[in-house]
């Protein structure tokens, strides 16, 4: 039985994600309760779980509502805990549960945040990846390095390249027309690029992407390449250093 995920815009501009599978139905973050509450009751899904990916408040906000509703099991990185609401199953890197095409297991993906996880399902192919790897970006780095975050993007770059990555945020416009001043020349990026605007024109949301679309367009994910390396004029600089400069580029834009 494939997965059934579902896409939920929350907020101004967050991604919460249903996903619906042999062990019942799952969501990824709760930034608020009412358009998720609407779209389980539209579907008659009963929540299972919702598993919790970082601290911040606009991937929380919604837990509490949901909880007393739902009646279902909250899960979150064991390393934030003192700072989410109260966790049914503290998470760390390896943990997971699930079976079939709906077994996921926990990724380690800080810098973002320093307990920053995602989710991996692996037999169906899908990581969730909220504010760590985003669609031709990666999260403001807040809490950890950007040697610490250059890891996490190593860690995505070892997953198969079909698998598709929800992100946390619909940021991939803003994020589009920041790729092109590190590589205007990606012919691949600039046609990503003229996707994203016309898809958003249409009011398409950009997630999911996948593996081989951010490895060939996201420039947070080619830090190691030497050709964006020489377009830099940082031929001879050590990889986590080249992702640093392109950090520190996209925090001033
Ligand atoms: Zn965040
Ligand atoms: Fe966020």
């Amino acid at each position: 039985m494939p997965l059934d995920i579902v896409t939920i815009p929350c907020l101004s501009d967050n991604y919460a994600y249903l996903v619906n599978g042999p062990d019942g139905t799952l969501l990824i973050d709760a930034p608020e309760a009412a358009p998720i509450a609407a779209e389980l009751d539209s579907r008659v899904w009963n929540l299972s779980a919702i598993l919790l990916t970082h601290h911040h408040h606009d991937h929380v906000g919604g837990v509490e509502e949901l909880r007393a509703q739902c009646g279902c099991k909250v899960m979150g990185p064991a390393a934030e805990q003192e700072k989410l609401p109260p966790l049914d199953r503290a998470l760390a890197e390896g943990d997971g549960g699930g079976s079939g095409d709906g077994a996921w297991t926990v990724l380690s993906v800080p810098g973002h945040t320093l307990g920053h996880i995602a989710f991996h399902f692996p037999a169906a192919r899908a990581v969730f990846s909220a504010d760590s790897l985003m669609a031709l970006g990666c999260g403001r780095v807040f809490e950890g390095t950007p040697a610490m975050m250059w890891d996490t993007m190593r860690t995505f770059l070892a997953l198969p390249d079909d698998t598709r990555v929800y992100s946390g945020h619909e940021y991939t416009a803003a994020n589009a027309r920041f790729a092109l001043t590190v590589e205007p020349d990606n012919g691949a990026l600039q046609e990503r690029a003229r996707r994203i605007e016309a898809g958003r024109a249409r009011g398409e949301p950009t997630v999911p992407s996948t593996i081989a679309e951010e490895k060939a367009t996201n420039p947070f994910m080619r830090a190691h390449l030497q050709t964006l390396k020489a377009r830099l004029d940082m031929a001879s600089t050590p990889d986590a250093d080249v992702f640093a400069e392109i950090r520190k580029r996209k925090d001033a834009f």
